[in-house]
């Protein structure tokens, strides 16, 4: 059986430590060898990051440069049009093969709001929901449906996230990590420090490319 790895996607406009900690700390905790972080292409119709694709990605690699477990995914990046996540989850299938153990890294909110994602139901055919926390979001989910969903497919077992290749879910004890990128971008708009809130090699990007000032 192959290793467990997992992809993290996001905006990532900043990359900050909400992202990364709370990853190492699942990693740490179910023995999940690689995370590939997956910055999204952002629908011409949704409010457009501050940060070009390309001083995103720029970003992730400040971040990722002392971190081996993290890796950084630009296939959605790559593309003219955005991508669905569980497209690209049929990608990596596809690529990986039927048996390797595939994880998708999402925050609570994200857990909470899944049910309004493109073909969620097929979701856990193709990987496993590694859920971890995120300070201010409910514990249950917005209705008995979803959360009779979410308790069906709860992994008693970190094991069981190796064993099969894809369709649990688990809730991590992760640390609870209160850093938004929207708070960062506005810090910076009102040129406050956001020192404990991204790796100093972010800072020291968006110190030089002058990012999220105007
Ligand atoms: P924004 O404030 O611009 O909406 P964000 O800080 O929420 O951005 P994203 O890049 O949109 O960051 O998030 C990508 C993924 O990371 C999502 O699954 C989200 O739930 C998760 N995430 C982001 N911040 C945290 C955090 N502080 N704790 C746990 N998960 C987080």
């Amino acid at each position: 059986m192959s290793e467990l790895h997992a992809l993290l996607g996001g905006t990532f406009d900043p990359v900050h430590y909400g992202h990364l900690r709370p990853a190492e700390a699942l990693a740490q905790q179910i023995g999940l060898k690689r995370v590939l972080l997956l910055p999204n292409n952002v629908p011409p119709h949704r409010p457009q990051p501050e940060a070009s694709p390309r001083q995103r990605v720029d970003m992730l690699r400040c971040a990722i440069s002392d971190r081996p477990l993290f890796e950084i995914d630009t296939r959605e990046l790559m593309r003219e049009t955005p991508s669905w996540t569980v497209a690209t989850l049929e990608a990596l299938r596809a690529e990986r093969g039927p048996q390797q153990p595939l994880g998708f890294i999402i925050g609570q909110d994200s857990l909470l709001s899944l049910s309004g994602w493109h073909r969620w139901q097929e979701l856990l055919s193709l990987c496993h929901l590694l859920v971890c926390k995120r300070p201010g979001y409910a514990a249950e989910m917005e209705s008995p449906e979803m959360q009779c969903w979410l308790e069906d497919h709860l992994a008693v077992s970190a094991q069981q996230l190796h064993q099969q290749p894809a369709g649990f879910i688990w809730l991590a004890d992760t640390p609870l990590v209160d850093i938004s990128a929207t708070e960062i971008r506005q810090r910076r708009h009102q040129k406050l420090p956001c020192d404990d809130l991204l790796p100093p090699a972010v800072i020291d990007y968006i110190d030089r490319t002058g990012l999220y000032l105007k």
